[in-house]
């Protein structure tokens, strides 16, 4: 590889808290070793759009605390093209521009290996609420969402309580249900529906039924946003035989609530750690890798096994959950 010059950096697909301390630390840290940042707006789109600029020490200064992505993100249907990454590649060349961290999720992932094909030097780093990307054991937004989930499972608790109800609570996570499980581990909830573990709804009414015979004053149950049945329709089922429950039901549908907000220390320190540990990585010459969290260290994985491999959640957390829900 030529000698790095100018390293192009971009947070791309689902936004996370933790995306800006790692921009931070990747604009510092390639200042640190002489080589010129640039700023790539709104992710992939901005390749092709030649929506990017140089950026400087100071142009990352006061974000650390700031959730979302200073750089913006995007869904870009165009770079999923051959043309759109042409465009791309012809830019960043245009901007002398020879390398690239991508920062974003496991779509993002393979973004970034479409360029490695292409023989440019890319590294990526896991930035997603869901935690789904294979080669790191905690994504950059991880933490804060998870704790957003919590406090809003305590809030909703408090209230369940007084009034004997029971509550669904949807959390985002895709395909994923670490964030619900996780949250229902950590919030004492009653009941974690998940996409890994497919269930009928009438598990859901004996669930709350028993709930309620053991003479609980709320039955709080979590449900991934993937799982066999959403929260509204589940609550339309339970609605139907509620005298066979004991609690009237609500909803609450956390959204997007979760993505945003200051990052928590966790993924400030990750997203630090990560930022600085991908450039690291491209000046020792490594590219068509991802730079994750391993036993609490860096470890590069290729992204071709990125994307290949999933993340299985670790189902006996799944068990232990439901050993403590009684
Ligand atoms: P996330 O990175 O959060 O998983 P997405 O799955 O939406 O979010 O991916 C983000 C972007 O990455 C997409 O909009 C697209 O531009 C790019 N991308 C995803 N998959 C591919 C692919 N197979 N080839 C090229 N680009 C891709």
């Amino acid at each position: 590889m030529t000698k790095m010059r100018r390293l192009g950096v971009l947070t791309s697909g689902g936004d996370g808290p933790g995306m800006n301390p790692a921009i931070r630390a990747v604009v510092r840290t390639a200042l640190e070793h002489e080589i010129i940042p640039w700023g790539i707006q709104r992710g992939f789109q901005g390749l092709i759009d030649n929506d990017m600029q140089e950026m400087t020490a100071r142009s990352v200064g006061g974000i650390i605390q700031r959730g979302g992505t200073l750089l913006g993100t995007a869904r870009s249907p165009e770079f999923m093209t051959e043309r759109g990454r042409m465009e791309a590649l012809r830019n960043l060349n245009k901007n002398s521009i020879n390398a690239l961290i991508v920062i974003g999720g496991d779509g993002s992932m393979r973004g970034a290996l479409e360029l490695h094909k292409q023989g440019f030097p890319v590294v990526g780093v896991p930035g997603s609420i869901d935690n789904d990307v294979y080669g790191s054991e905690m994504s950059i937004g991880v933490d804060t969402a998870l704790n957003t989930l919590l406090q809003a499972v305590d809030r909703i608790k408090d209230t369940a309580s007084s009034h004997r109800r029971a509550f669904l609570i949807e959390a985002m996570g895709r395909n994923c249900g670490y964030l619900a499980l996780m949250g229902g581990l950590a919030g004492g909830a009653e009941m974690v529906l998940i996409p890994e573990v497919p269930f009928e709804l009438e598990e859901v009414l004996n669930g709350l039924r028993d709930a309620y015979i053991k003479g609980k004053a709320h039955c709080i149950i979590i449900v991934a946003e993937g799982a066999s049945h959403r929260a509204t329709e589940i609550k339309e089922f339970l609605d139907t035989h509620k005298q066979e429950t004991g609690f009237t039901t609500r909803v609450t549908i956390l959204g997007h609530v979760q993505r945003g907000g200051s990052p928590s220390a966790f993924d400030r320190i990750l997203g630090s750690r990560l930022g600085a540990a991908a450039v690291q990585a491209l000046i020792e010459g490594q590219q068509g890798i991802m730079v994750g969290i391993s036993k609490s260290q860096a470890a590069y994985t290729p992204l071709e096994e990125v994307v290949s491999k999933g993340k299985p959640l670790d189902m006996n957390l799944y068990r232990i959950a439901r050993i403590l829900e009684k």
